[in-house]
């Protein structure tokens, strides 16, 4: 049985799927307007630790993620310039070219970390229609109203507003007259919207469409109700984010969803923890990030930066330093090197029947291992686990080579949650590496050497091409088959 953390009841519950092996999940995916950085990257490993954990238990997912590319201001609230917008003047960009630029971008380096490609990638802005139709039910049933600047959701309408996640109306309306602009015409100052238009300060805003109140666009959190609800039905399994979107943004996807359909939005809310830098919140908006690039340009590979995010649980901050991601490369390469003494024991013995002793060695791994996933996705402890049968089976004298041929699958089996490739842990080594390989190597120092980083990123993708890796240490270039 496996357990999560609930948000909405504050402790880890069994996870009852509503059909039996199928499982629907949603994900808060990125605002489009600038570059994917690390803290990014974690967020979204550890959804891709959760779908892959569903999997090894044979679940099916359905797992639906939006990429808000419009609607979405700075601050999280209702005030503040469009983001979308923001970023075009930043990078001197179309809207709808920074949106599609920073797409590309982040599935990329959501590749790089191995992060499992959501069964469906839904835009915002090619959902308007449904996001339109919803906003129709709202003001249907007098939950919505329309004012000069915008429509609004009526949040004393919605008794239930802010209650899932222990929030009450009354403290939240006294916290947000502080701090936020509230519009004109909002009747309460929690009021959210759900369609802006396009006047006063928003008169010139680049995307927008038509709609039975005006000209304009929508407001952020319709989105995820109305492409959750059209992909995964009414009542779904699974909602993620990040524990930033707890406040506001789920509170209101929750209310206007159930306000709309009556039902329970979704079963599980499961939120990540920040990755930090000097214990600050990494983000675009701050400008404390490293992108993915960053982390290859220094000479590290993706697999072992997923490898440091398995070192805390996901509702545990985690401070990024490069000296801890060092420790995390030197520790995936153990690992590795774990691995590569059974691929070579077990290639170099001859076979036969697996022993008993081994068989019971795997049943035991295997019993400890679903301990940890299954208790809300323990990844430290699961990594702990996999390290220890390695080392065990390195301490063995008396293995055969069908022993180790078992042993070896377990290890692939196990890595299908941890997804750190190791079955692409091979036995050549550098010595082995064709020559044209070592040519692009050399050309590769020398072009860094040189700081000429834009040619020495075309080097290393070719080399990674010819199906090698290359890593930078205090040694010199070491070369790996990926
Ligand atoms: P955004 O594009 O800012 O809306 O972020 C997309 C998702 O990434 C949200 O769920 C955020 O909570 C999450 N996120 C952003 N920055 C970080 C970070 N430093 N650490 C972990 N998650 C983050
Ligand atoms: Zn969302």
């Amino acid at each position: 049985m496996i357990r999560i953390f609930n948000t909405a009841s504050g402790k880890k519950e069994d996870f009852r799927p509503i059909h039996e092996k199928k499982v629907g999940m949603y994900t808060c995916g990125m605002t489009v307007y600038d570059y994917a950085h690390i803290g990014h990257g974690r967020k979204y490993v550890g959804d891709d630790i959760v779908r892959r954990t569903l999997q090894y238990f044979g679940y099916s997912i359905n797992h639906v993620q939006n990429v808000t590319d419009v609607g979405h201001l700075v601050s999280d609230e209702d005030s503040g310039q469009d983001k979308m917008e923001k970023g075009a003047l930043k990078h001197g960009k179309s809207v709808w070219e920074v949106a599609e630029y920073f797409t590309d971008h982040f599935y990329a380096s959501m590749d790089a970390l191995n992060v499992l490609r959501p069964t469906i990638i839904c835009k915002a802005t090619e959902h308007i229609t449904e996001q339109v139709d919803l906003v129709k039910t709202l003001m249907e049933k007098g939950v919505a109203y329309d004012t000069p600047e915008a429509v609004y959701f009526d949040v004393t309408k919605f008794p239930d507003y802010g209650k899932l996640f222990g929030q009450k109306l009354e403290d939240k309306k006294t916290a947000v007259r502080e701090e936020v602009h509230t519009g004109e015409y909002k009747k309460n100052p929690r009021d959210f919207v759900l369609w802006f238009k396009r006047v006063g300060r928003f008169e010139n805003h680049i995307m927008y469409w038509q709609s039975p109140w005006g000209d304009g666009f929508p407001g952020w959190h319709i989105e995820c109700s109305a492409m959750s609800m059209k992909y995964l039905g009414e009542t779904f399994d699974i909602h993620t984010g990040g524990i930033d979107h707890i406040s506001i943004h789920h509170i209101n996807e929750i209310a206007q969803s159930e306000a709309a359909t009556g039902k329970t939005f979704a079963h599980y809310w499961l939120h990540h923890a920040f990755l930090t830098v000097d214990s600050t919140k990494m983000s675009k908006s701050l400008g404390n990030y490293f992108t993915v690039e960053d982390v290859i340009q220094k000479g590290y590979d993706p697999l072992a930066l997923r490898f440091f995010y398995l070192s805390a649980h996901y509702r545990q901050q985690l401070n990024f330093t490069w000296e801890a991601l060092s420790g995390a490369q030197a520790g995936y390469k153990t690992l590795c090197n774990l691995v590569r003494y059974i691929l070579d024991k077990k290639n170099a013995a001859s076979s036969d029947e697996i022993s008993q002793a081994a068989q019971d060695f795997i049943d035991t791994t295997h019993l400890q291992w679903t301990d940890a996933v299954s208790d809300d996705f323990n990844m430290p402890q699961a990594v702990a686990v996999l390290f220890e049968y390695l080392k065990r089976i390195k301490d063995e004298v008396e293995l055969s080579g069908a022993d180790y041929a078992a042993l070896y699958d377990e290890v692939i089996a196990l890595d299908s949650i941890l997804g750190l490739k190791l079955d692409h842990v091979k036995l050549v080594d550098e010595v082995n590496a064709p020559q044209h390989v070592l040519t692009l190597v050399k050309e590769r120092e020398e072009a860094r050497h040189e700081k000429n980083w834009n040619e020495s990123d075309r080097l290393r993708e070719e080399i990674i091409r010819q199906g090698f890796s290359v890593e930078d240490t205090s040694e010199g270039p070491v070369i790996r088959v990926v």
